[in-house]
């Protein structure tokens, strides 16, 4: 990869009990940079005996792990978290590459990633038992936290750093081993975070990581005794076919799927500030986020002036490369996006939606759509029920708060929610009704290592951030001594 300071953060192989490593088959599979359509390069295309190998790796490094005392994990979490910031730039770099987001933002995610790694580092020394006061006086009983074994790791493409140290910080952390399958679409952010892994000494085996596509890595993870805990992000589809798959061996769980957040703008809303949080919230990585606004909802009385203030900041955005500098919106991931966002627009037209915003020039590329903004949008277009997964900002009117309410509701997922009012009473039982994870009031962003990120509903299960996110790694051992 031309511009990289450091080369050797690009890796065209797997790593599996600390060695750099080919696929048996000798396959590869390609990668390829969105803006261009061309390939990056390959990696390694893994199945079943590489995955094996793997989760061996991952055990028999899961006793000498364990076995650190937190301090010392937490201080090569620290040395990782350093490595991370120190080589913030070609991280972004490789990251935009492959992935397509404004390098601003890929910066950002490899800061947030980052956080992560610092958070969970710190948590590592306050994995606190407790005791238990006994009913008989002949007895003592104590709660130990112990981890819970080798984990398999399976993220996304949308955000291919954060999405794995949101995850396997808190594991090792714990004192977890991991295997980590990353999107076959980004792998080379998670194999350079496997080279800075190794150079902040973190022991060989800890972390392995598994290329390629994903059925048979896949079935291994589920299917192998030796992995006790699968902790998934992705989508709801895949999300319920792992669930299915581990119920075999009884495995532990964490699934962040996909969301349908709706934004709701009441009449009482500061309209700029809505505004600018639409952005953040629909905008960012070019609409492909699983917490960003899906469904604009806004009270008829502002519809006509929040749909001309957004549709003014829509028709600013520039679009192209993510490695251009002021573009705003990037390549999407795939031509299956774009055809996506493609259907649910005309779907919406077709059904009597209209478009406000002018549509920018579009630079050379196949993968590159154009922001828009829709008024007119309602509840039997197919952008309101999935999620589009791309820069289309469908406003939805409605006339009441309850109807408000009910229209967010309305929806299989509760990942994330945002409403916009000045008003506290409002604030409280708009709050309290919303049926998601997460609710932002007055802000387009509910995603930081301090607070717990999740969903309810077919949003998933589990909770990943927080003083909370390393339980989900951990055990409870419950030891009574008795004839005392
Ligand atoms: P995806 O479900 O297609 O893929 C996610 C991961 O699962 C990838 O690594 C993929 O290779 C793997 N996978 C696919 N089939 C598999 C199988 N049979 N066995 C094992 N692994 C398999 O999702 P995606 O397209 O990469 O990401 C977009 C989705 O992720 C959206 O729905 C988005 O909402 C969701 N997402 C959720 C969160 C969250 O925190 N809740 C965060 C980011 C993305």
């Amino acid at each position: 990869m031309k511009n990289l300071k450091d080369k050797s953060l690009f890796r065209e192989a797997g790593l599996i009990g600390g060695k750099w490593v080919a696929a048996s088959s000798g396959k590869t599979v390609d990668v390829v940079d969105p803006a261009t359509q061309c390939a990056i390069g390959t990696v390694p295309d893994m199945a079943g005996p590489e995955t094996r190998a793997a989760i061996e790796a991952a055990a028999s490094a899961y006793a000498g792990w364990k076995k650190k005392t937190n301090a010392e994990r937490a201080g090569l979490l620290e040395a990782w978290h350093g490595l991370m910031l120190a080589h913030l730039d070609d991280l972004a770099l490789i990251l935009t590459t492959e992935q397509g987001k404004p390098l601003d933002e890929a910066r950002g995610e490899i800061r947030y990633g980052a956080s992560f790694v610092k958070w969970f580092a710190e948590e590592a020394r306050r994995i606190n038992g407790h005791t238990i006061p006994s009913p008989t006086p002949d007895r003592r009983i104590i709660v130990l936290k112990e981890p819970v074994g080798v984990c398999g790791i399976i993220t996304p493409w949308n955000f291919p750093n954060a999405m794995i140290t949101r995850k396997v910080a808190p594991a090792l952390a714990a004192g977890c081993t991991v295997v980590i399958k990353p999107s076959e679409f980004t792998p080379y952010s998670a194999l350079a975070l496997g080279v800075l892994a190794e150079r902040a000494g973190i022991p060989a085996g800890v972390i392995n990581i598994v290329t390629g596509m994903p059925a048979e890595i896949g079935n291994e993870i589920m299917a192998n005794e030796t992995v006790r805990k699968i902790s998934f992000t992705g989508s709801t589809r895949v999300g319920s076919l792992l669930m299915r798959g581990a119920a075999d061996t009884v495995k532990r769980l964490s699934l962040e799927l996909g969301g349908n957040a709706p934004l709701i703008v009441f009449d009482d809303a500061d309209l700029d500030l809505a505004v600018e949080g639409a952005l953040v919230s629909k905008f960012r990585n070019g609409g492909q986020t699983c917490v960003c606004a899906n469904r604009i909802l806004v009270q008829a009385g502002v519809y006509e002036t929040f749909a001309a203030k957004l549709s003014a900041r829509v028709n600013a955005m520039k679009v192209g490369p993510g490695t251009e500098p002021g573009v705003a919106i990037g390549p999407m991931i795939n031509m299956a996006a774009v055809e996506k966002i493609n259907r649910h627009v005309e779907d919406a037209l077709a059904k009597g939606a209209s478009i406000i915003t002018t549509r920018p020039a579009l630079p050379d590329g196949l993968q590159y759509v154009a922001p828009l903004v829709l008024t007119g949008a309602t509840k039997d277009m197919q952008l309101a029920g999935e999620e589009t997964f791309g820069p289309v900002a469908p406003l939805f009117r409605f006339e009441t708060e309850e109807e408000g309410i009910a229209l967010a509701n309305g929806t299989p997922y509760g990942l994330a929610s945002y409403f916009y009012t000045e008003n506290l009473k409002r604030a409280w039982r708009v709050g309290e009704a919303l049926e998601f994870g997460m609710v932002g009031l007055n802000t387009g962003s509910v995603s930081m290592e301090v607070a717990p990120f999740g969903g309810v509903k077919q949003s998933g299960l589990g909770r990943e951030g927080a003083q909370i996110g390393i339980e989900e790694y951990l055990e409870m051992k419950s030891f009574h001594m008795g004839g005392l």
